[in-house]
């Protein structure tokens, strides 16, 4: 049994047989192995592969990072195409360019011969001191359900694996490795968990990795509520559940892992060394059934992906071609976001200026090979200053001293080093740095035009300084053609469109998270108390005025609301409902608007948010034009989780429909019954 088979004896096997359908290959296979084979596939080896079994002709299944392209650190340093990380994605609200970049990694993926991409991380944005927030998407769970779904799709739509990290209320790095988030079963249902149960449900991914941190007393990997009973059970997964890197070093037993569901330890044998399987497996403290079942889904995802199949037959890889590199400075076209445009400085005209002041160090800044294991290495990266240069060239000069110039524009922001958005830290500080401020401050005394672009990952307190100037825009980490992108929406070439996933708090107290240390950073715990009131759920249902709200951003054109109609007027049980509104581009540029429809509880017997995002929509229109959007909604649009009955809970009575622009410009509203 044990024997090298040749190849040509296996070809014969039923496994290989590419006209049977997965599930009997995967039986075929898993019967076949040994004991001392399962064991041996339960761990990696080389950092990002599983072990082959040469015997039965197993390959490595091969792993890369990350969330926006593939980390060179996993791949023994090839180029590939720099996407805008997750949170400028998430900026776009547009689900398209979540499945184009999933589509556009996943030929990156293959064209290298990997299988796997460890990512989305889709962990919700808690705090905006978070040193992983430029990776994740938003604070909201509903955007992060329609992004991440939208790149599993992508992904696998090319027979690459997503893998969905990480899993869940990884929402810091202070003691990432073992605090243990508190956090109610409410909070779980309502924001952390629905964006990885929906790639799960909607959106079949065929893998997930956990937290490095316990989620309320438990490590992520051998957390047997999350992975058996939620993600197996309930949800229906069918893929494997592998641990962060390292993380079986902080966690408790061999047992309690295997019989939680983990398959994989990665990225090197610890907690599932050959020789503790064995002895654990013969004291009784494990079943071959359970550690079956943990290795049928590590060879079902082998499968999925075409490990076992004759290479013509498999989507085609590509990588660092213009098409890619198209997606990404789409991504970012779509995903910057301008926060303010006093007195309509922007766009900027090129035959009206002669010299524009360039300054500030993010200017000629790369932010590719920076902030932990997302890092990419591009063939090459525009930078905002050679984007610049490249519109300027023969017509404006380029110079550094703002009292010479039109106007000038401040690179600023984060750096990606630690504690400036950067796995493994957190944020120290809110504010920028005071050099920066100074910076700001000192240039617009000497130019009055003088527009801020913000480089950064996560929100940034502005105290002291945004009153002083008249345009800032938030530009994220927009990836290898981000110095392209900001260029072209500097001179209207690309009109912005991109909004806020996440709330910017004026100060850092106002922020939920922030009550104490307890709640942020915490010690061996940090305490969830904010519960379900998680970014603009906490600031509207308190009342607390933000900087910029979620769901906010400008045009240079703008869009008119009207004629909202709910129909019907009144549900019961499962019946849907649609609202529809007219929107209008009343300015005179085309432009796109990301409309938003969020639903308000009025009358509860438990404490609910002000207002809840449920539907969004993108829509492109030319001046003048008016397209009529309609959204279908239903009773689970308007429930909670109820804690007592452990359950969702639509409440009989009325729920205001609101429609706008932003979450605090709300335009049109309406109202539906339920009974
Ligand atoms: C990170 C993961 C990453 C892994 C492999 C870990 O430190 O938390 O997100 O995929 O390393 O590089």
């Amino acid at each position: 049994m044990t024997e090298r088979i040749s190849e040509e004896d296996l070809a014969s096997l039923p496994f290989r047989n590419m006209s049977l359908g997965v599930e009997e290959r995967v039986e075929d296979l898993l019967e076949r192995l040994t004991l001392e084979e399962k064991f041996r596939l339960s761990v990696g080896v080389k950092a990002f592969f599983t072990r082959p079994i040469k015997r039965l002709g197993i390959p490595n299944f091969r792993m890369c990072d990350g969330p926006h392209g593939i980390g060179p650190h996993s791949t023994n340093n090839l180029e590939s195409t720099y996407f805008p990380t997750g949170i400028c994605r998430t900026a776009t609200w547009n689900p398209e360019m979540a499945e184009d970049f999933g589509v556009a990694l996943a030929q990156e993926i293959r064209e290298i011969g990997y299988h796997m991409s460890l990512g989305p991380g889709i962990n919700i944005i808690r705090s905006p001191l978070c040193g992983r927030n430029f990776e994740y998407q938003t604070e909201d769970p509903y955007l992060n359900k329609i992004m991440a779904t939208n790149i599993v799709k992508g992904l696998q739509s090319q027979r690459i694996a997503a893998c969905v990290k990480h899993y869940v209320c990884n929402n810091q790095e202070t003691n990432r490795h073992t605090v243990s988030c508190e956090v109610s079963e409410r909070a779980l249902q309502e924001i952390y968990l629905p964006a990885f149960e929906a790639t799960v449900r909607e959106a079949d991914a065929w893998s997930f990795m956990t937290c490095y941190n316990k989620v309320n007393g438990t490590y992520g990997c051998e957390n047997k509520n999350l992975i058996k009973e939620r993600l197996r059970n309930e949800w229906g997964f069918r893929g494997f559940v592998v641990t962060d890197w390292f993380a079986t070093k902080w966690s408790e037993s061999t047992e309690k892992a295997t019989n939680a569901g983990l398959s994989l330890e990665m990225p090197t044998a610890i907690k599932y060394k050959k020789t503790l399987l064995r002895r654990i497996f013969n004291e009784g403290k494990f079943t071959e059934d359970t550690l079956n079942e943990n290795i049928r889904r590590l060879l079902r995802v082998m499968f999925l992906v075409g490990l076992f199949d004759d290479e013509s037959t498999l989507p085609k890889g590509s990588r660092n071609t213009p098409e890619h590199q198209a997606v990404a400075r789409k991504i970012a076209e779509e995903g910057i976001v301008l926060l303010k445009n006093e007195g309509n400085v922007l766009p900027l005209d090129v035959n009206k200026l002669s010299k524009i002041a360039i300054i500030g160090a993010n200017a000629s800044k790369k932010s590719s090979m920076g902030g932990g294991s997302s890092q990419v290495l591009p063939p090459y990266e525009i930078t905002p200053l050679q984007g610049l240069e490249k519109k300027c060239k023969g017509k404006v000069d380029i110079i550094t001293n703002p009292s010479e110039a039109d106007i000038a524009i401040i690179f600023a922001g984060l750096n990606h080093k630690p504690e400036m958005d950067c796995e493994a830290t957190d944020r120290k500080i809110f504010e920028l740095p005071a050099d920066q401020i100074e910076l700001i401050n000192k240039t617009v005394q000497e130019n009055s035009k003088t527009i801020v672009v913000l480089i950064s990952g996560s929100p940034i307190g502005m105290n002291g300084w945004l009153d002083n100037i008249p345009v800032l825009i938030e530009a994220w980490y927009p990836g290898m053609e981000g110095g392209n992108a900001i260029t072209d929406i500097l001179f209207g070439d690309v009109n912005p469109s991109g909004k806020l996933p996440m709330t910017f708090p004026k100060t850092l107290s106002d922020s939920p998270a922030h009550k104490s240390t307890r709640t942020f950073p915490g010690d061996d715990n940090v305490f969830y108390d904010e519960g379900i009131f998680v970014g603009y759920r906490h600031f509207d249902t308190n009342s607390i005025e933000p900087l910029f709200p979620f769901g906010y951003g400008l045009s240079y054109t703008t869009f008119k609301y009207e004629d909202i109609k709910i129909s019907p007027e009144n549900i019961s049980n499962d019946e849907k409902f649609t609202v529809s509104v007219n929107i209008t581009n009343s300015g005179e540029r085309t432009g796109a608007e990301i409309v938003q429809l969020y639903v308000q509880d009025i009358e509860a017997s438990v404490e609910r948010p002000l207002k809840e995002l449920k539907r969004f929509k993108k829509i492109r229109l030319k001046p003048g034009e008016t397209k009529k959007i309609t959204f279908e909604l239903e009773k689970n649009d308007l429930s909670f989780f109820d804690e007592k009955n452990n359950c969702w809970v639509a409440e009989k009575g009325i729920f205001n429909i609101l429609v706008g622009s932003s979450s605090r410009d709300i335009r049109k509203q309406g109202k539906i019954k339920y009974s």
